[in-house]
Order: C-alpha cells, then sequence, then structure tokens
C-alpha cells in the first residue's frame, strides 16, 4: 500500500483534503422584479424564483442565517428601451433595491450589482445597437455603462460587476468610480465570458433573450467570447487586470475549467466562477427525476472550481448547499 494509507480512515481523508468549499466563497444571484408581488418560480430553474422588492429582503435574511453573506442583483424592470433607461435612473430597479437592502442589513451582506444593459433593454443585448455593425456599439455602451456604475455606487453597491464584455469597461468604469469618489470601490469583472448555450433558463429568469429583428443580432457572439477559444479567455482576465479589475471571473464555469485554471496559473487576483443557469437546471432536472444524488453532486462540482483554483463562486445551489457545508 502506498496512497491508499491516507484514504482508510474519514478522519485522516479530511486530515489530507485539498481542497473545501466554503459558505464564505458562495454568491447567490437573486433576480428581481419590479411590480411583482410575493415570488414566482422560474420553470427552467425549480427552487429558483423571480422576486418582488418586499420578497428580496426576506430572501437576503434567510441567506444571511445560512452563513451566506454575498448576493448578486439583477433587475427586471417594467420599463424596456433601445437604451436600457431604467438602468440610468437613480430612482430605477436596481438602484432602489441596493438602497432598501443596505439599509435593512449595512455591512452584513456583499451587495454585488452586475452592470450590463440586456435585462433593461428592449432588444435583449447588452448595450446600444449599432445597426452599421449589426452588433453593440462598444464606446457608446461604455458611456452609460459609466453612468449606470455611478448609479449603483451611489446607492450603496459594494462590487461593481461589470458583465457585458466591452472592451475597455473596466478602465472605464474605474476612472468614472475614481472621478465620482468612489475610488475604494472593487470591480468584479466578468473578465472572461463565453458566448455560451448554457445561459439559456437565465434569460428566462431575467427575461432578457435577444428579441429577433431587423438589424438585431440574433445572438451575443460579436461580444462575448467564441467557446473554443481557451487562449484568448485568459487574455481577456489578463487584460482587465492589467486595466484595473479587483476580482476576475470566468464564466460559465464547469465546461471551462481549464480557462480557470490557465487564469489561475498567471494572476495573483482572487478569481471568481459563475455556476451558470444552465449547469443548475441540468443537476436539478437529473435529482428530480432520482438519476443522481444532488447534494454529493453539487458539491462535486463545487469542489471541482476550488480545485481549478477558484476562490468565490456564484450559484445558485447557493442556498441548497449551505446546509450541509
Ligand atoms: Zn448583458
Amino acid at each position: 500500500m502506498n496512497l491508499r494509507r491516507l484514504r482508510l480512515k474519514a478522519g485522516i481523508r479530511k486530515l489530507v483534503r485539498e481542497n473545501w468549499v466554503r459558505k464564505e466563497d458562495l454568491i447567490a444571484p437573486l433576480f428581481i422584479k419590479e411590480g411583482l408581488e410575493g415570488r414566482k418560480e422560474i420553470g427552467s430553474m425549480p427552487g429558483i424564483f423571480q422576486m418582488g422588492e418586499d420578497e428580496i429582503l426576506k430572501e437576503v435574511e434567510t441567506l444571511l442565517k445560512m452563513g451566506v453573506g454575498a448576493v448578486i442583483l439583477f433587475g427586471i424592470p417594467q420599463l424596456k428601451d433601445s437604451v436600457g433607461s431604467d438602468a440610468l435612473n437613480e430612482d430605477g430597479l436596481i438602484a432602489r433595491s441596493v438602497r432598501q437592502i443596505k439599509k435593512r442589513f449595512g455591512d452584513e451582506v456583499v451587495v454585488i450589482t452586475d452592470l450590463c444593459f440586456c435585462e433593461y433593454t428592449d432588444h435583449g443585448h447588452c448595450g446600444i445597437l449599432n445597426p452599421r455593425l449589426k452588433s453593440v456599439d462598444n464606446s457608446a455602451t461604455l458611456k452609460i455603462s459609466q453612468k449606470q456604475a455611478i448609479i449603483h455606487a451611489q446607492a450603496g453597491a459594494d462590487i461593481i460587476a461589470p458583465s457585458g464584455m466591452m472592451d475597455g469597461i473596466v478602465k472605464s468604469l474605474r476612472e468614472a468610480l475614481d472621478a465620482h469618489g468612489f475610488d475604494y470601490l472593487p470591480i468584479m469583472s466578468y473578465s472572461t465570458k463565453f458566448a455560451s448555450a448554457f445561459y439559456g433558463p437565465f434569460r428566462d429568469a431575467a427575461e432578457s433573450a435577444p428579441v429577433t429583428g431587423e438589424a438585431i443580432p440574433t445572438d451575443r457572439k460579436s461580444y462575448q467570447m467564441d467557446i473554443a477559444n481557451g487562449r484568448e479567455g485568459i487574455l481577456e482576465s489578463l487584460i482587465d487586470e492589467a486595466e484595473g479589475a479587483d476580482i476576475l471571473m470566468v464564466k460559465p464555469a464547469l465546461a471551462f475549467l481549464d480557462v480557470v485554471k490557465s487564469i489561475r496559473e498567471r494572476t495573483l487576483k482572487p478569481l471568481a466562477v459563475y455556476n451558470v443557469s444552465g449547469e443548475y437546471a441540468m443537476v436539478k432536472g437529473a435529482a428530480e427525476r432520482g438519476w443522481l444524488n444532488y447534494h454529493q453532486i453539487v458539491l462535486e462540482i463545487l469542489t471541482s472550481f476550488k480545485r481549478a483554483g477558484a476562490d468565490l463562486i456564484i450559484t445558485y445551489h447557493a442556498k441548497d448547499i449551505a446546509p450541509i457545508l
């Protein structure tokens, strides 16, 4: 016997265990829907809900009791238009929600705001469209993103998380935040974000699927990354780090662990993964049919993120898994 000597007893296995998932690693995504009373389950994500503005406070309280101290907010406003006006309104849905949560829970909870426009635009894309390019206009979107970031910061967000994959977004947000006295506010960039089919259920949840129409691109492949590109994935994160990102991210997580590991080897910054809606739906769907053991599978998946080098895990499983950690 050689390596098995350390596997024979549970106590020894625990001692030599290399990676642990902790409650402190988890970030729970929350969907706030304007005008909704109570909560509404998302069909393709059993156990995950769109929530009204009052309901969000209850949910944060539940998460805190379980030991999950960080949330990332997604808003589903009633007003959707071509430039995402609700995101630029200092009394818009997300700004109001951040203020409410911070007023009630203060620094007990870390409130991260997703910064993008796809939930706020009527065309469902992550910024202002440029009909000539048949894509999102980079510089026009940077400008409104700066405005959105200031609104989040003024509302009391603890971390700003740009997710639209615009070139130069981190630098541009850093400049805007610094100029408005928010130089202390960290940016968690969705630095390496692939154009993945695993986002399917999220678009039901956030009501943000791109619509079809003339001069409207049918997908997000002109700004999110090609799923086949590992080297480019590393480059994206390194560029964001150089622009001043405080936390880097790979999204989705499970099918891109090679990229997580490669980025881990090249940066000393904290690295997050986003365990996305499709990854959640696959596991949840199979578990509901009794095809696999839900808690064991989730723990194995979350541990694989840590093993690959992730520090933070954004996951819809947060509430289910926290009690057994
Ligand atoms: Zn977006």
